[in-house]
């Protein structure tokens, strides 16, 4: 099963992911918990990505193109993966067809979680108290430039995959286990 979770930051993607990877045996490819690790461990890409995730901005789609390529080779990837955050971008999504097609996969879903602006900011801020801080990038003011850079680069893959037939759309405003239960059934 190769899936990818399409949602503005807040909408659930990675809550639903770790769901998924249990029910599935497939792990979770989030290009943001990579670039926090490559930034945590100063690495010459997490150095460079640093102040773009800092202040809400997309690394390039070089950068996280390359490392979710490699990430798909490793072994674990064998029998699919849940991609989380990426792609984020036309390009990228461009990007991502030709290296699977490269590899000889497809996907078999794109599942976008929709939900309220005003609730993404709520949870974000509460995400926020509950880490003590532990991202840099929320808090209110980043947070609306994320919603703001997701709703102009990220939102147009919505039709991209619709026109497609990839897509699924599911509400993230429902509790937990009903998001689950509606993203399961999308997929039969
Ligand atoms: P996330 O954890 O998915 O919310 O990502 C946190 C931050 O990492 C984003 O605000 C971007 O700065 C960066 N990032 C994550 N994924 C991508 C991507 N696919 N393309 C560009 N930047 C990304």
């Amino acid at each position: 099963m190769r899936l990818v979770l399409l949602g503005p930051p807040g909408a659930g993607k990675g809550t639903q992911a770790q769901i998924l990877v249990e029910a599935y045996g497939i792990p979770q490819l989030s290009t943001g918990d990579m670039l926090r690790a490559a930034i945590a461990a100063k690495t010459p890409l997490g150095l460079e990505a640093k102040a773009i995730v800092d202040r809400g901005d997309l690394v390039s789609d070089v950068i996280v193109s390359g490392i979710i390529s490699d990430r798909m080779d490793e072994p674990d990837c064998a029998q699919g993966f849940i991609l989380d955050g990426f792609p984020r971008t036309i390009a990228q999504a461009d990007t991502l067809t030709h290296m699977l097609d490269r590899k000889g996969l497809h996907l078999n879903g794109v599942i976008e979680i929709t939900a309220d602006a005003d609730v993404l900011v709520e949870r974000i801020i509460n995400r926020a108290r509950e880490s003590g801080g532990a991202r840099a990038d929320d808090n209110e003011e980043v947070l609306r430039k994320r919603l703001a850079v997701y709703a102009e680069q990220t939102a147009p893959l919505v039709n991209y995959y619709a026109e497609r037939g990839l897509l699924r759309t599911v509400d993230g405003m429902k509790p937990v286990e009903e998001v689950t239960a509606a993203i399961q059934q999308a997929l039969q």
